[in-house]
């Protein structure tokens, strides 16, 4: 039994499972997640008959495209095989081919640019127009060389939930009557068992690139998303994903339990009270996406520190830090001294 199970991969995270002899089932060592054989040998049959259905899409990528590597921060980055990259979009040094991604890294969907490189760049120079502060370089025409339109991996996950909620509810009522003042106090026990799906909850796939920077530019409209064609890199640089399923799903997992333990609370907010004894939330099953959204993406190295700026590749939206020219600033504080110390000496003619 133990030696067949295995070679059974994990219905949430995709990790090797192991028989649990104790427990008569199957614990994942990496998301905790518990299942029976029975379970178990479901969700992997699904998974490999869907591979199976796959298998010359993977080809297809895998002969279509090139991997180039970066000697300097170590970036794997993916085009398609008529693209040439020639630096590294993330610490613009020289990148080297590497040969070809295997086809297990092919994406299921991609949302396509919308917003051209003519579009993103005159988005940051308006951007620039506002911040006076910024040094001059970075508004320069060789520093906007350097941005790249990239495709951000991400993970999206469809999560199948069994939640179990009890709780001990109250209702009030009050009424007069008479020279009497009546309270009535109904309790009851409540149970709830319910089965809940999550469709599309997003995690990015990428070590490099700062959570908050992809953060403040989202949404992405899903809705846009198209299956996957190698055509779509065409002219663009992908990103190869660096952190697995396994290493996104307890940030998915902890949206997914979140999401059911609040809806079945809401289910319940006809009572006055509501004190939940038990609240047990299990992931059964998830289905992966690997799917890359566009970004336009620049770094700038000023004054020995690095800072990102990106633009939605489908809205538009811009993000980022701006790098501050402390000698124009300075410039301006003194001035604002001088003037606080003309107005205090005015002040003081007044006065007298
Ligand atoms: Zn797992
Ligand atoms: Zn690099």
């Amino acid at each position: 039994m133990s030696k067949d199970v295995q070679q059974y991969k994990c219905p949430n995270c995709a990790a090797e499972l192991r028989f649990n002899p104790r427990k008569q089932g199957v614990v994942c060592e990496y998301c905790e997640s518990f299942f029976t054989p029975e379970e178990c040998k479901a969700a992997n049959e699904q998974r490999q008959e869907k591979e199976k259905q796959e298998a010359p899409r993977r080809e297809e990528f895998a002969e279509g495209n090139n991997l180039y590597v970066c000697p300097s921060c170590g970036a794997e980055l993916v085009t398609d095989k008529n693209t040439v990259a020639s630096e590294c979009y993330y610490c613009h040094n020289p990148v080297v081919l590497k040969g070809r991604l295997e086809g297990e890294y092919r994406p299921a969907r991609v949302i396509p640019f919308k917003i051209s490189r003519e579009d993103a760049e005159g988005i940051f120079r308006d951007w620039c127009k506002k911040r006076w502060f910024l040094p001059k370089s970075f508004m320069s025409d060789s520093q906007l060389l350097h941005m790249a339109g990239v495709y951000v991996p991400f993970w999206v996950a469809d999560c199948s939930v069994h939640g179990v909620m009890r709780a001990v509810c109250k209702k009030n009522r009050s009424w007069t009557s008479g020279d009497y003042r009546y309270t009535e106090i109904k309790e009851y026990d409540v149970f709830r068992d319910a089965g809940i799906r999550f469709h599309g909850i997003p995690a990015d796939g990428s070590s490099k690139i700062e959570d908050e920077l992809m953060e403040a530019i989202e949404p992405f409209d899903y809705d846009g998303a198209k299956d996957f064609e190698m055509a779509y890199l065409s002219g663009f640089l992908s990103d190869k994903y660096d952190v697995n399923k396994a290493q996104v799903f307890p940030r998915i997992r902890n949206r997914a339990v979140n999401g059911s333990d609040a809806l079945l609370r809401g289910s319940m907010a006809g009572y006055d009270s509501v004190r939940v004894t038990q609240s047990d939330m299990q992931v059964l099953r998830t289905d992966w996406l690997y799917m890359l959204l566009p970004v336009w993406f620049m770094t700038y190295q000023y004054k020995g520190r690095q800072y990102g700026f990106a633009i939605n590749g489908q809205t538009g939206k811009q993000a980022g830090t701006p790098p501050l020219n402390t000698g124009k600033l300075l410039g301006v504080c003194a001035l604002i001294v001088a003037a606080f110390a003309l107005i205090g000496l005015l002040g003081g003619w007044l006065i007298a």
